[in-house]
């Protein structure tokens, strides 16, 4: 299954997508997570996209689509992948088209009322990535994750600012995606509005 998931920031992409994973038995492709790491790893490349991930602004073509080109060239995507956060932009999507087929393009339903408290509320591990919500996904002890105990941060784009910006990318850049894969007869719609095990359930039957 060669699969992209489309959505507003917030909308669950990558809590569906560990759920999905595991049950497809392929890859996650996160090219934020991709990003993150390579800004904690200061690497050259997280030094050159920082700040513009700070910002909620998005990283040049160039450069995203290269990195997704070494990504899905590795073994372990030949069964299959998917592809979360990735293409945003048409010139993205063209260049993926040249990479691969596709099988299924998920377009996750949230309006941006709810987008706006998924994203402030959402914290995060620092070390592991673990994903939390203060109020739909918390921790044990407030604060803490629930293994390594460590303190839990905000990313710096969940900060009120860079989210308004980053729905305005969105919408400008990234929505038009949803008629370009409906007219290659790609999209599937799910509503992401349920706890994320409905919303699981709704990917498999539309996916089926
Ligand atoms: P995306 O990858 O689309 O940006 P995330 O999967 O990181 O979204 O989810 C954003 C925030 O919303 C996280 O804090 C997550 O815990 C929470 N969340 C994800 N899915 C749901 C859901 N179905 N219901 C409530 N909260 C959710
Ligand atoms: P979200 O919570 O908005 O789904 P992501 O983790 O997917 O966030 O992406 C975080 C940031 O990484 C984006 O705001 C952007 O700066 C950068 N980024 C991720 N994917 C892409 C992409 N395909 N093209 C350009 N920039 C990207």
């Amino acid at each position: 299954m060669r699969m992209v998931f489309l959505g507003p920031p917030g909308a669950g992409k990558g809590t569906i997508a560990k759920l999905a994973k595991e049950f497809y038995g392929i890859p996650h492709i996160s090219t934020g997570d991709l990003f993150r790491e390579n800004i904690k790893n200061e690497t050259e490349l997280g030094l050159q996209v920082k700040s513009i991930l700070a910002s909620g602004g998005l990283v040049p073509d160039s450069v995203t689509i290269n990195m997704v080109r070494n990504r899905l060239a590795e073994p372990d995507c030949k069964k299959g992948f998917i592809l979360d956060g990735f293409p945003r932009t048409i010139p993205q999507a063209d260049a993926l088209a040249e990479m691969t087929d596709l099988d299924a393009v998920v377009d996750f339903q949230l309006s941006r009322e709810e987008v706006i408290k998924r994203l402030s509320g959402r914290r995060l591990c620092p070390s592991t990535g673990r994903s939390y919500h203060i109020v739909f996904n918390p921790p044990k002890v407030a604060g803490k994750d629930d293994e390594t105990g460590e303190d839990l941060i905000q990313r710096p784009d969940d900060k009120e600012d860079a989210i308004m910006h980053r729905l305005d990318v969105y919408a400008e850049q990234t929505e038009p995606l949803i008629d370009y894969y409906r007219k290659k007869g790609l999209i599937k719609e799910v509503d992401s509005s349920p706890k994320p095990t409905e919303v699981f359930e709704l990917l498999k039957k539309a996916l089926a």
